[in-house]
């Protein structure tokens, strides 16, 4: 008899199609070829498929590492190598280590029970073997390596095989491929600013979501869905769940690039379908990140790093795109990885300062308030500017941190201006995505202005559009509370977002500042020119005031002056200014006349004119 044969059964008479582990892979190591032949006669009756029949033993851990059986029957009185030893080969090899062995014994003497199951013998049965005992053994030995395997290689949550199953899994791929010299594509899928669902429809709201995407997704993939893990074909598509809202798709072979594009696309399109969660509509985008064995990495954990990279640098464009991984990006996500370790220290380190940039009046030219724009002066980079950092803030939580330091020294230095002799002054503060979900904004609104000693009208803060149309009921309620206390909530970026009138009008806000974009080609962009004279129009009707950013030349500034745009702002006026250089602003536009104090408080004292840089 041959050392060693595999048989897969065909369909028995018996039980046929009825038993749930008919795929599992069963082994057995005996010596007496009798024993094997019966043992596989049993396990045929009982719909069993796939048998190994092991009689050589000194080949069995071999057969093992290469078969992968689910459960492995030993005999333990063996010539040459015994079921002892294997068993300890077993349990010492990392990659079958937590295979299920049921050791076979004639001997009922419990010390060589005792000696097996310290060996790490999942079970065992004593010879001659008991058919109906055998087969119970059997199945509960797989049901409980089933309820293993589910716990080791799917997430719970979306059913979809895990990180781990995805690291292991991928390993294999790219051997695969390399014998093969073929490709193999990886994309990283990540739902843009999820950590918004979470926090304003709740946790449920989050998973259900996550359930949805995995089932659109799914059906996107050829893979093998809930027996992933029983493939042995290294050539299938695998798609997992890494972890919070990450996916990964692996694509070995055959497809082209364009191929692999398509489904990107595909995905990015499946993505922006509206998700429904108890009556409410979710509109979500993907970023996508996508890495190619061999052409970007030759490793698994290098390859999985660049579609990661790829991915992150989709995602900080704005989401909603694939991006291709080039070999740039590895130095860039080194650099952002450590500047996220420095802005954690920044606030501490003193290291934030906040510029100030001048808003006038268009009618008298005259400066009404300014906006508070953070900068961050690390120690060898120079100015960080807030792109460069507020989106890295955002994600990881320090925003929170940030936000609250500056609308705290923004209220603070305002009085102070006030206190000065800059009488009613404006400070306008940005808040971020992530602050405007938080309950405790209105807290930390109310606290900032008492503690400055400033009167919450001097005080506005501004929310993009996007923001305010993402959770409507929510957004409604905040600025209602934000509203009670007395401040101005302007909508920043105005016209990037979706707004339409209707929507505007039920929501309490005061001001409306219309997005650079359209400021910059008025007023000979006719389009730009019709789109803000009608913005300024539609203002005036719902009776809120209207700013525009990024004024930069003079003919811009007329025509907003024409058209009742109530305020401006952009570099034509003033870029944003620190300290000092902004008071030496104020004073040449607004003159002595309107500085009362006596006595500037600390921080305020006006520098030499010399040094004033304004571009008005
Ligand atoms: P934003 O709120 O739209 O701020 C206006 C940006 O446009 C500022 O850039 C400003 O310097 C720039 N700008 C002003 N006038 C002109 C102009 O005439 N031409 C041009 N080309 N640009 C002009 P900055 O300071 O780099 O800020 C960028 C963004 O960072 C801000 O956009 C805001 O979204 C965010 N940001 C700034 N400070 C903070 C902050 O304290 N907290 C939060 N959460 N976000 C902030
Ligand atoms: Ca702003
Ligand atoms: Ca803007």
């Amino acid at each position: 008899m041959n050392a060693q044969q595999t048989t897969t059964v065909a369909s028995s008479t018996y039980q046929q199609g009825q038993n749930e582990f008919r795929d599992d892979i069963i082994m057995m190591v005996d010596d007496e070829p009798l024993m094997l032949e019966v043992l596989e006669v049993y396990l045929q009756e009982q719909g069993y498929r796939h048998f190994i029949a092991v009689n050589d033993s000194t080949k069995a851990v071999d057969t093992i590492l290469r078969e992968r059986p689910d459960c492995v029957f030993l005999d333990l009185n063996m010539p040459e190598v015994d079921g002892f030893e294997i068993l300890e080969r077993i349990r010492s090899t990392p990659e079958i280590q937590h295979l299920a062995a049921i050791v076979l014994t004639s001997d009922t003497d419990p010390e060589t029970k005792l000696k097996a199951l310290e060996l790490g013998a999942t079970d065992f049965l004593e010879k001659p073997i008991d058919s109906s005992e055998l087969l119970l053994r059997l199945r509960n030995t797989l049901r409980a390596k089933a309820y293993q395997d589910q716990l080791t290689y799917y997430d719970a949550l979306t059913r979809l095989p895990n990180r781990t199953f995805f690291l292991e899994r991928l390993q294999a791929s790219v051997e695969h491929a390399r014998e093969r010299h073929a490709d193999l594509a990886l994309l990283m899928v990540s739902i843009d600013r999820f950590q918004r669902v979470n926090d304003s429809l709740g946790p449920m709201a989050g998973d259900e979501i996550l359930k949805h995407m995995a089932g659109r997704l799914r059906k996107l993939v050829n893979d093998a869905g809930v027996d992933a893990h029983k493939s042995q074909d290294y050539g299938d598509q695998v798609l997992a769940r890494m972890g919070g809202d990450e996916f990964a798709i692996a694509l070995p072979g055959r497809l082209t690039r364009s191929e692999v594009m398509d489904l990107a696309e595909e995905i990015r399109e499946e993505v922006r379908k509206p998700f429904e969660y108890q009556g409410h509509q979710v509109f979500l985008t993907a970023s996508l990140g996508m890495a190619r064995y061999p052409h970007d990495a030759g490793e698994p954990g290098v390859l999985l790093k660049s579609a990661g990279a790829a991915r992150e640098l989709a995602r900080q464009a704005g989401g909603d795109v694939l991006q291709q991984y080039t070999k740039e990006m590895t130095a860039n996500a080194d650099a952002r990885r450590s500047l996220e370790a420095e802005l954690h220290t920044a606030i501490k380190k003193h290291q934030l300062a906040l510029h100030y940039q001048p808003q006038i009046d268009t009618s008298t030219g005259k400066m009404i308030g300014m906006e508070a724009l953070v900068r961050w002066h690390h120690p060898r980079r120079g100015i960080i500017m807030p792109d460069q950092f507020i989106p890295l803030a955002e994600e990881n939580g320090l925003i929170v941190e940030i936000d609250a330091w500056v609308l705290k020294y923004a209220c603070t230095k305002t009085r102070a201006m006030h206190k000065a002799g800059f009488r009613d002054l404006n400070i306008s503060v940005n808040v971020s995505a992530r602050q405007f979900g938080n309950p405790d904004l209105v807290w930390s609104v109310a606290d900032a202005c008492s503690e400055a000693g400033l009167a919450p009208r001097f005080l506005t803060l501004e929310i993009t559009e996007s923001l305010v149309m993402e959770d409507t009921e929510a957004a409604a309620k905040m600025l209602r509370q934000l509203k009670d206390i007395g401040i101005t909530v302007s909508i920043d970026d105005f016209g990037t977002g979706h707004s339409s009138l209707a929507y505007l009008k039920r929501f309490p806000i005061d001001e409306l500042k219309i997005d650079r974009s359209f400021i910059t080609e008025i007023p000979d962009n006719e389009d730009d020119a019709a789109i803000v004279k009608a913005v300024i129009a539609m203002a005036h009707t719902l009776d809120l005031r209207v700013v525009a950013e990024g004024a930069e030349t003079q003919s811009q500034l007329d025509f907003l002056k024409l058209n009742h745009c109530h305020a401006a702002q952009g570099y034509v006026i003033s870029r944003a200014l620190p300290e000092r250089e902004f008071i030496a602003f104020a004073m040449k536009n607004l003159g002595p006349g309107r500085r009362e104090a006596a006595t500037p408080s600390p921080g305020t004292k006006p520098p030499h004119a010399t040094t004033e840089s304004s571009g008005s």
